[in-house]
């Protein structure tokens, strides 16, 4: 038997001849046995289309067949699923061009002629057999691409979502980064404004991070953000979302959450962390300084309560670090202090600051006459700045008591005629903190602390105690250092003359956007003109 050689070790192609002969079965079963073929063979057009399946590789089709004609099988064959790719070659007398028409009209690829020859055969076989292995293999090849595309696919989903959980996640604590926080602030607001709801922000920043890095080591430091972040999972999770904002500071989103909850949740984060043992560096200790913001009252779009929560955050290290502070409380104003204050039994807050405003101001006439020069200008620079009537309020506080840490400076400095001394200026210098520790130890009065400290600090970063600059200067500040310097020029001196307003004005719009914040400088230059118009 003669078997194709590159298919010997293969499956043998299998041909399905179909003719209502008998004799002609049998005379093609046997042509194609020796050409090593194997057959099968159906009777008529309904047998042959049950004997069709996914082995058979070839159909031999006769034409002329009662009930169902070879053209008629072919078109079933053609429009059936499964077999529609079988080749078929019609096997006939019928040798017309119209009858070779009507074959491949009716799905046939080849034609065959009666009687067959053995040779005709083999060629018109092989050729159909090869196509059908051609378009086998290329089936089977884009089968095989189809399966591959699916698993690349896959791989590159889950690639994907392995790089937006990199892009969204902070590499050492594994809480979300600062740019998947803003994003979820962004939809929480949106949330909250929608449904007209609360929600807090909570911003955190570790206390002397820096020194706890040189003492123990930068791989400490970043143990302890990691420890950190675990004791954010622990307290805010079941509430909110916390993650790293920067550094070593990080932020809080807590849904449906008002202020007064957000600072008990953050209080006790602030308590996890002092109380946090940390088992790689047993002598380590940590802390945290948290500021509390929540929309709507703080803040209405996501940089301004996140500001308001760092501002916050900023009060608290002023007030000595490792301690909560709201939002609220820092930018509240003199009548909701005293709100506070009457509701508490302590003394009345009005007599306190009086009490305490009296402390500087009995040293020294002239210094108190000016104490409240700088109130009044203080308060009516705030006005023109347009702030509203609760910032106006801390603003004239803060001006009535920002030079009380005097009262540890020393009689003979404070009343020295002539110019101090370099050792003289120094001790001076001291009543600005001096001021804001006094001030932060009256729980009522705290939030004035921070610009207190600040009232000495200039526009350029070169004033004192910490050399801050431009913004980063509390607006109260930056306006009673204004209204400070012009009651100075315009008031007696113990060493020289008052100036008049409109040198005053000139020599301190000279310093405007050095020593002084412009803005302020301009609020002033609009009060001066608008007292001349009065006069
Ligand atoms: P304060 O209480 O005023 O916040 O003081 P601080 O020292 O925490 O603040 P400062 O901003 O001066 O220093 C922050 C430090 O945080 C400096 C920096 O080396 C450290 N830090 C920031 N990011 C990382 C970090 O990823 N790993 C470690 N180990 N330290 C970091
Ligand atoms: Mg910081
Ligand atoms: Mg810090």
């Amino acid at each position: 038997m003669m078997i194709p050689h590159d298919r010997r070790s293969v499956k043998r192609d299998l041909i399905l001849i179909v003719d209502d002969e008998p004799l002609n079965r049998a005379l093609l079963e046997r042509m194609l046995g020796v050409l090593g073929y194997e057959t099968r063979s159906a009777a008529n057009g309904r047998e042959a289309l049950s004997a069709i399946d996914e082995d058979v590789d070839l159909i031999l089709l006769d034409v002329n067949m009662p009930d169902l004609t070879g053209f008629d099988v072919a078109r079933l064959i053609r429009s059936a699923e499964s077999c529609s790719d079988v080749p078929v070659i019609m096997v006939t007398a019928l040798s017309s061009m119209q009858d070779r028409l009507a074959a491949v009209e009716s799905g046939a690829n080849d034609f065959l002629c009666k009687p067959v020859d053995l040779t005709e055969l083999r060629v018109r076989v092989t050729s159909q057999l090869n196509v059908k292995h051609a378009q086998d293999a290329l089936k089977k090849s884009m089968d095989d691409l189809e399966v591959k595309v699916e698993q690349r696919t896959v791989a590159l989903q889950q690639a994907n979502q392995r790089l937006t959980s990199l892009a969204t996640t902070d590499a050492i604590t594994g809480l979300p980064n600062h740019r998947s926080l803003v994003a979820t602030l962004e939809v929480e607001i949106a949330r909250c404004a929608a449904n007209k709801s609360c929600c807090s922000v909570l911003f955190i920043d570790l206390d002397r991070f820096k020194s706890l890095n040189d003492t123990f080591g930068h791989s400490i430091g970043d143990y302890v953000l990691s420890e950190f972040g675990k004791l954010i999972e622990k307290v805010i999770k079941p509430v909110g979302i916390g993650g790293r904002w920067g550094g070593e500071e990080f932020l809080c989103v807590l849904p449906e959450v008002d202020e007064e909850l957000a600072v008990e949740f953050a209080e006790q984060l602030r308590q996890a962390l002092a109380q946090h043992l940390f088992k790689r560096e047993p002598r380590c200790r940590a802390t945290c300084s948290i500021g509390v913001a929540s929309f709507p009252a703080d803040g209405r779009d996501r940089s301004t309560l996140a500001e308001a929560a760092d501002k916050a955050m900023y009060v608290a290290k002023s007030l000595g670090r490792n301690q909560v502070r709201a939002s609220r409380d820092v930018v509240s104003g003199f009548e909701a202090l005293c709100e506070k204050e009457a509701s508490s039994k302590v003394p009345s807050l009005e007599g306190l600051v009086e009490a305490l405003a009296t402390l500087v101001s009995d040293r020294n006439e002239v210094q108190s006459r000016r104490a409240d020069d700088v109130e009044s200008l203080s308060m009516r620079l705030a006005k023109a700045m347009n702030l509203d009537n609760d910032e106006v309020q801390l603003v004239a506080l803060v001006g009535k008591l920002h030079d009380i840490g005097k009262v540890a400076v020393p009689d003979f400095i404070l009343q020295k005629p002539g110019p101090l001394s370099t050792d003289e200026w120094a001790e001076m210098k001291l009543h600005s903190t001096i001021g804001a520790e006094v001030i932060s130890r009256v729980p009522s009065l705290r939030s004035l602390a921070p610009a207190i400290r600040a009232h000495h600090e200039r526009w350029d970063g070169n004033g004192y105690p910490d050399g801050i600059a431009g913004e980063a200067i509390p607006l109260a500040a930056r306006i009673v250092s204004v209204a400070e310097a012009y009651a100075a020029m315009t008031t007696d001196r113990p060493y020289r003359k008052a100036g008049s307003t409109d040198d005053a004005l000139m020599e301190l719009t000279s310093q405007a956007g050095t020593q002084f914040c412009p803005e302020v400088i301009s609020a002033l230059g609009h009060l001066v003109e608008q007292s001349r118009k009065a006069a």
